[in-house]
């Protein structure tokens, strides 16, 4: 049967690793709708700021095509901090949310096998009728200290404060916006992922998902 699996949960949540996992194992196509936000960030700021004047937000095929084609560009820029802070900002915005939504909504029908999406507002607006809808989080001080171990820097105990903050901050952004806020749908399973290994985590999913 072809399925259609949403994934939501908080930044650094490890939902993203979570989702491609899935995808691999189950055969799917995966979708990193986070990304997306972060490709529009990084190659169409100039549309956002139409956006804020209240002109909408127009996006022709060719940069639709642009877009699907960096969501295969693993170029670490796409993942920094300062991207990823772009990315929150303008995902505020609901002209940029309704110009990113029919690209997510094409990526999921053209998949044969059916995709694995992950990101926020996944289960509540891009694919309300997924098969199966998943809410990962886990504590804020375990999201950030995987974060800080990803950027690694030299003064380590000012960084990790940093990190948690612009984590803390992220997190009441994204879920205390007016446009399609993160939250967890009550037909979703739960899963913290607060201290499980990847693997184990991956298990209890695929067991979830079949049953
Ligand atoms: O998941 P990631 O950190 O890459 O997402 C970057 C930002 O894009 C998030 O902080 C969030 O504000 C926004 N986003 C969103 N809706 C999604 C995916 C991401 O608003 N479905």
């Amino acid at each position: 049967k072809r399925l259609v699996i949403a994934i939501d949960g908080p930044s650094s949540s490890g939902k993203g690793t979570l989702a491609k996992e899935l995808a691999n194992v189950l055969r799917m196509q995966h979708l990193d709708t986070g990304k997306l936000y972060r490709v529009f960030a990084v190659k169409f700021p100039h549309k956002y700021s139409q956006a804020r004047s209240h002109e909408e937000i127009r996006l022709n095929t060719e940069e639709e095509e642009e877009m699907l084609a960096a969501l295969n560009n693993d170029d670490p820029g796409y993942y920094s901090e300062h991207v990823g802070r772009m990315a929150s900002i303008l995902a505020r915005n609901s002209q940029v949310r309704s110009a990113l939504l029919p690209i997510q909504r094409q990526f999921v029908l053209n998949a044969p096998q059916g995709a694995v999406v992950d990101g926020r507002d996944i289960a509540s607006v891009v694919c309300p009728d997924a098969d199966v809808k998943i809410f990962v989080s886990a504590y804020a001080s375990v999201r950030a200290r995987r974060r800080f171990r990803q950027l690694c820097g030299s003064n380590r105990k000012a960084m990790y404060k940093t990190v948690l903050f612009h984590l803390l901050h992220r997190d009441i952004r994204d879920t205390c916006r007016s446009s399609a806020p993160l939250v967890r749908t009550e037909d979703a399973i739960y899963l913290n992922n607060s201290h499980m290994q990847k693997a184990a985590a991956l298990r209890e999913l695929v067991e979830k998902i079949k049953t």
